[in-house]
């Protein structure tokens, strides 16, 4: 049994600002006895991340948070846990939901420079490293070291967010598509973050409808997303569903997360944990 697991939380392989090593070591810190690496779109830092846990007796599972496209423009992340991470298939397809990146980066950099913002592209690079990894974060670093805002948030709500200048729509994966990879590696899937999504209700109804039937099997009610009404809203529908319960920071580095590492409120002792078999 564990005591203190966290199943989502970002490296410098994708947004995050830690390596796999030194998220490791401050999960350790932190009294993490669980813990899933679930960079977006990547498992580059899954190898590096299970050395360091197996040097620290820290209990790790392989983890990833892959982008969905969803209804009319949404964008949902749906985590796998506990998979194969060499599988070819899923290997292959987080390559192509990638690929798309350094063109929306691109697209991204052009609608920005139309508000004033110049050599964004060059910029989200500098932060991203690689430009199969650049994302919105990587943006919203550059930004704020010009100038423009004080933080990431800040940045987002001005110009990142869907409706603000400096979003453009893209396709990322199929919900069916992440769902086969995860279900083909052996993992179990999870929905991120729920509340996270401006869907209606009866929208998110139709996701959690969706992802059950595409053999969805668990959703992240302990969230560093979500407040308490928002967990408590998330455990009904965990009990509704059938689904297993997860319990994720999302950490992404000191200064830009919510919630630390392994800081989280237990889950609702009625709800079957995730790990529950593991
Ligand atoms: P992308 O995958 O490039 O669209 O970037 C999405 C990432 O941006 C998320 O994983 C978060 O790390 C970050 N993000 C999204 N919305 C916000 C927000 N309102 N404030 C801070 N970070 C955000
Ligand atoms: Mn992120
Ligand atoms: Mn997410
Ligand atoms: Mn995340």
């Amino acid at each position: 049994m564990f005591n203190n697991p966290d199943l989502h939380c970002h490296s410098i392989v994708s947004d995050g600002l830690l390596s796999p090593t030194a998220l490791v070591a401050r999960a350790l810190t932190n009294g993490v006895d669980l813990l899933a690496l679930t960079d977006h779109d990547e498992i580059g830092g899954l190898d590096e991340a299970i050395v360091a846990a197996k040097d620290a007796g820290m209990r790790f599972v392989t983890g990833v948070e892959i982008s969905v496209s969803w209804g009319d423009d949404q964008t949902v992340h749906i985590v796998g846990l506990n998979f194969d991470h060499r599988l070819p298939e899923l290997v292959a397809g987080l390559a192509r939901v990638r690929g798309g990146r350094d063109a929306r980066a691109g697209r991204m950099a052009v609608e920005l420079a139309k508000v004033g913002i110049d050599g964004a592209y060059e910029g989200a690079l500098k932060y991203a490293g690689n430009p199969a990894l650049i994302s919105r974060s990587h943006f919203a670093r550059y930004i704020v070291e010009r100038g423009f805002a004080p933080d990431v948030k800040t940045v987002f709500d001005h110009w990142l967010a869907k409706g603000k200048p400096g979003y453009v729509s893209h396709p990322w994966a199929e919900l069916h598509e992440a769902l086969g990879w995860i279900k083909a590696a052996g993992g179990i899937a999870v929905i991120a973050h729920p509340c996270r999504y401006r869907l209606t209700a009866t929208e998110r109804r139709e996701l959690y409808v969706a992802f059950k039937a595409l053999g969805g099997q668990g959703i992240e009610v302990v969230s560093g997303s979500h407040n308490e009404a928002e967990q408590r809203e998330i455990a009904s529908v965990a009990r509704e569903f059938g689904f297993l319960a997860s319990r994720a920071s999302d950490f992404h580095g000191p200064g830009e997360s919510y919630i630390d590492l392994g800081k989280l409120v237990p889950l609702p002792p009625d709800l079957t944990p995730v790990w529950a078999g593991w």
